[in-house]
């Protein structure tokens, strides 16, 4: 591939939404490198969606120390584009990455220990060739670990300058507010909590919403498009190289069959609208204020394109709105 010269225009279209009362801004769309960019997948089409992302103005990727496979793998490709695209840009970038899942073997490679979070984060700074992250966060609650060892660590990694802000991830309201109060008395807030939503798993709505917008935390969603079940792409059955027909992919089979009813009809609403169903399915997400952003995957540049169309409409009618919370209720 040729020397990156990114997209003059990057930044003439791209809307950013500060990220609850913090001074940062994210853009609506984010990129998440879960899959697609792992050892199993092809470097050079993941090189060319990050480069197309940024090139959309898409600031923010979002990694974790598990994602691959195998485990690390991501970091490792996006390092590589790192030093070979991406380095005189780094400014311009949010790189995030986690800890929290099992990573290396024995009692120091899970969780939240102190032990684990700060040796996993030097880890991850090699792999990606950086000096410091954007966000760190904590991947999943520890029911172990006191959450004050877990929230110091957090603050630790600021004051080592190894991540800018840090932030929280599948963690409930009551969780959330219980690691907001322990950080802000630290001095160090907390920055975003990043949680699954998406119109067929609605369970933040019942009250992590209203406490990140009490808390002024930002709220970022991953797997808007139900890892691709709220597209189009399954419709006329599952097709080779989707994430449902991939042995290391998370979504199962029967979980299209059992949903496909649901996304024929969401589609023909999503073309009442003029907008694919990837698009609505992140535009719907996206009208709550409280949503800072959307963390999507692609495995293509087209599709990482149809996902950025969901800008373009953003607006739902009151009946629209109805006619889609009476198919998620069937
Ligand atoms: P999505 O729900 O956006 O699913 C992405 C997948 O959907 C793609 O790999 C692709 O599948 C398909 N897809 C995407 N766009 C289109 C389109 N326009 N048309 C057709 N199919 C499309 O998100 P993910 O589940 O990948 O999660 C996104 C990110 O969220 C992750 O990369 C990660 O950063 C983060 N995450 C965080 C978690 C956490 O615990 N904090 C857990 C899970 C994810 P295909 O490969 O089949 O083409």
């Amino acid at each position: 591939m040729d020397v990156y010269q990114p997209n003059k225009q990057r930044y003439d279209n791209a809307e950013y939404k500060r990220c609850g009362k913090s001074g940062l801004k994210l853009p609506l769309i984010s990129l998440g490198l879960w899959h697609n960019f792992g050892g199993v997948d092809t470097f050079d089409c993941g090189r060319e969606i990050l480069r197309a992302a940024f090139d959309s103005g898409i600031t923010h990727f979002d990694l974790a120390n598990n994602y691959g496979p195998p485990a690390g793998s991501a970091e490792e490709s996006f390092g590589k584009v790192m030093t070979k695209d991406f380095k005189p840009f780094r400014d311009e970038m949010i790189i995030s990455t986690k800890a929290g899942y099992g990573m290396w073997d024995g009692p120091y490679g899970n969780w939240g220990s102190r032990k684990y979070l700060i040796s996993s984060l030097d880890q991850s700074l090699k792999r990606m060739n950086l000096d410091y992250v954007d966000i760190f966060y904590h991947h999943r609650p520890d029911p172990e670990t006191p959450l004050e060892e877990t929230m110091m660590a957090l603050d630790h990694i600021v004051r080592q300058g190894k991540a800018l802000y840090v932030g929280i991830s599948n963690y409930s309201a009551d969780q959330t507010e219980k690691a907001a109060t322990i950080l802000k008395e630290l001095g160090t807030p907390c920055l975003i909590n990043q949680v699954k939503y998406s119109m067929f798993v609605r369970g933040i709505e019942d009250q992590l919403l209203a406490t990140v917008e009490e808390l002024g935390i930002g709220l970022i969603a991953f797997s808007p498009l139900a890892q691709g079940l709220l597209t189009d792409k399954y419709i006329n059955g599952i097709p080779e190289n989707s994430r449902a027909a991939k042995s290391w992919g998370f979504l199962q089979s029967h979980e299209v069959n059992s949903a496909i009813e649901k996304v024929k009809a969401l589609n023909a609403i999503a073309e009442s609208r003029g907008q694919s169903l990837a698009q609505m399915s992140l535009a719907w997400i996206l009208k709550d204020p409280r949503v800072t952003s959307v963390l999507v995957g692609a495995s293509s540049v087209k599709q990482l394109e149809d996902n950025l169309g969901a800008l373009k409409n953003q607006v739902f009618s009151s009946a629209e709105l109805h006619d889609i919370d009476t198919i998620l209720r069937k």
